[in-house]
C-alpha cells in the first residue's frame, strides 16, 4: 500500500512547516491535492493518515482531499481534455495528448492551532 509512505511524507512535510510556530503548534486541519493519476485511494490514504499521525503534530488533524482530475492537450489539434490511465491518444487525430494535470501530490494548506500566549495550562 503505497499510501502509506506518501503519508509518512506528507507527516515529514507538516513538521517541517509547523516548526517555526514552536513545539506547542499543533496541525488541525491539511489539506492535500492529489491527481487522478496517482492511484491514491482517499479512503486509504485517510487510514494511513490516521495512523502515521499518531503522536506528531498533526495527530487528530482532519485530512481533506482534493481530488484533480487529469486534464491533458492533444499535441495536434491543440484540444484540451479529460484524460484517464488508458486513455493518453487524441480520439480525433490519434496523437499523443500532454498531460496538463493529474499527477499532483501537493500540500496545500495547513490550518495551525497556536498555543495560548499567556500560556494557561
Ligand atoms: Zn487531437
Amino acid at each position: 500500500m503505497h499510501e502509506m509512505s506518501l503519508a509518512m511524507g506528507l507527516l515529514r512535510e507538516i513538521e517541517r512547516q509547523l516548526k517555526p510556530y514552536g513545539p506547542e503548534a499543533r496541525a488541525t486541519r491539511v489539506f492535500l491535492e492529489v491527481g487522478g493519476l496517482r492511484a491514491v485511494f482517499p479512503e486509504a490514504m485517510q487510514l494511513c493518515f490516521r495512523a502515521a499521525s499518531q503522536g506528531t503534530v498533526a495527530e487528530g488533524a482532519e485530512l481533506v482531499i482534493d481530488e484533480i482530475v487529469p486534464r491533458g492537450r492533444c499535441v495536434g489539434c491543440g484540444r484540451e481534455r479529460e484524460i484517464d490511465h488508458t486513455y493518453f491518444l487524441c480520439p480525433d487525430c490519434d496523437l499523443p495528448v500532454k498531460l496538463l494535470a493529474g499527477e499532483e501530490l501537493l500540500l496545500r494548506s495547513i490550518e495551525i492551532e497556536e498555543p495560548d500566549p499567556k500560556g494557561d495550562k
